[in-house]
C-alpha cells in the first residue's frame, strides 16, 4: 500500500482521483476549504485509508501543517510516496478590468500553494531516502493560453515550468515530478462555460468533445506508479487534440 497526498479532494478531478486510488487499496490523504457528501461517501467505504483535513491553500502556512497532518495520521513508519497538486481555482475577465486581488488569489491557490506542498512533501520524500513521485495538474490553459483566462493560464504555465526545474533537481533521488495538463473536462470549474463558449471548445477539440475525470485519471494513476520511474520533467497533454 502506498501513501499519496492528493490536494483538493473533495470534488471534481481531485475526488475522481483519490476514488481511484483508494479503489487500488492505497492510503490517501486530501485537503479542501470543504468537506462534500462525496467525500463522506468515500470516507465510508475507505474511512481506515482516506484522511482529509480542513485548509485554505491560498494561506502561505497551510501547506505545511497539510502535509504534516497527512504524515501524523498515516500508520507509524509508512512512508510518503507521492504528493498530485490538484487543487485550483479559475476566474474569468480580461486583464485590463480583472482586479488585483483575483490575480493574487488564483496566483496563491494554484501555483504558491502548489511550490509550498511540493516543498513540504520533498523534504519528506527526501528524508526518507526513498523514490517518489509528483503530479502538478496543471492545463492545456497554461500551453495555449485562453481569451478571459491570464491569471489562470499563467498560474499552469508556471505549473509547469517548476515540473520541468524540480525534476532535474530531485531525479538522482529516484523522485519523478511530471504536470498532467487536461484541456476542458466536465467539472464543477467548467460549468461557468457559456454555451457558445463550450460549442467553440467542442468544435475546435479533435475528439468533439470535453473531457471527462475519466480521461485524466488513467494517467495520473500511471505517473503514479512504479512503472513510470523513467518519465518525468514533461508536461502530458489529456485534451483530445488540442484547442486552438
Ligand atoms: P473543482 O471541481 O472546482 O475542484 C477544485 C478542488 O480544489 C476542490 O476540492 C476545492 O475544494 C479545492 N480547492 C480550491 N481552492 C482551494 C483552496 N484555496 N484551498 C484548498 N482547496 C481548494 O475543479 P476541477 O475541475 O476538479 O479541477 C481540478 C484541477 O484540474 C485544477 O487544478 C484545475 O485547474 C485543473 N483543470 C481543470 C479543468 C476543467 O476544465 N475542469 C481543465 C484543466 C485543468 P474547496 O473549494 O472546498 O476548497
Amino acid at each position: 500500500m502506498k501513501h499519496v497526498l492528493v490536494s483538493g479532494g473533495s470534488r471534481g478531478l481531485g475526488l475522481a482521483i483519490i476514488d481511484d486510488l483508494l479503489g487500488a487499496g492505497w492510503r490517501v490523504s486530501t485537503c479542501s476549504r470543504d468537506r462534500t457528501d462525496a467525500l463522506d461517501a468515500l470516507a465510508g467505504t475507505h474511512g481506515d485509508r482516506l484522511f482529509w483535513t480542513r485548509a485554505d491553500l491560498a494561506e502561505a502556512s497551510a501547506a505545511q501543517g497539510v502535509v504534516a497532518e497527512a504524515m501524523q495520521a498515516a500508520p507509524p513508519g509508512m512512508p510518503l510516496w507521492g504528493l498530485v497538486n490538484n487543487a485550483g481555482i479559475a476566474r474569468e475577465g480580461v486583464l485590463a478590468t480583472f482586479p488585483e486581488v483575483e490575480i493574487e488569489r488564483i496566483l496563491e491557490t494554484n501555483l504558491l500553494s502548489a511550490f509550498r506542498l511540493t516543498r513540504a512533501a520533498l523534504r519528506t520524500l527526501l528524508r526518507q531516502d526513498a523514490p517518489g513521485r509528483v503530479i502538478n495538474i496543471s492545463s492545456i490553459i497554461g500551453l495555449r493560453g485562453f481569451t478571459g483566462l491570464s491569471a489562470y493560464s499563467a498560474s499552469k504555465a508556471g505549473l509547469d515550468g517548476m515540473t520541468r526545474a524540480v525534476a532535474r533537481e530531485v531525479g538522482r533521488r529516484g523522485i519523478t515530478v511530471n504536470s498532467v495538463a487536461p484541456g476542458y473536462l466536465e467539472t464543477e470549474m467548467s460549468a461557468g462555460l457559456g454555451e457558445a463558449q463550450r460549442d467553440q471548445v467542442v468544435r475546435r477539440t479533435p475528439m468533439g468533445r470535453l473531457g471527462t475525470c475519466d480521461d485524466v485519471v488513467p494517467l495520473v494513476r500511471f505517473l503514479l506508479s512504479e512503472e513510470s520511474g523513467f518519465i518525468t520533467g514533461q508536461v502530458i497533454a489529456v485534451d483530445g487534440g488540442g484547442i486552438s
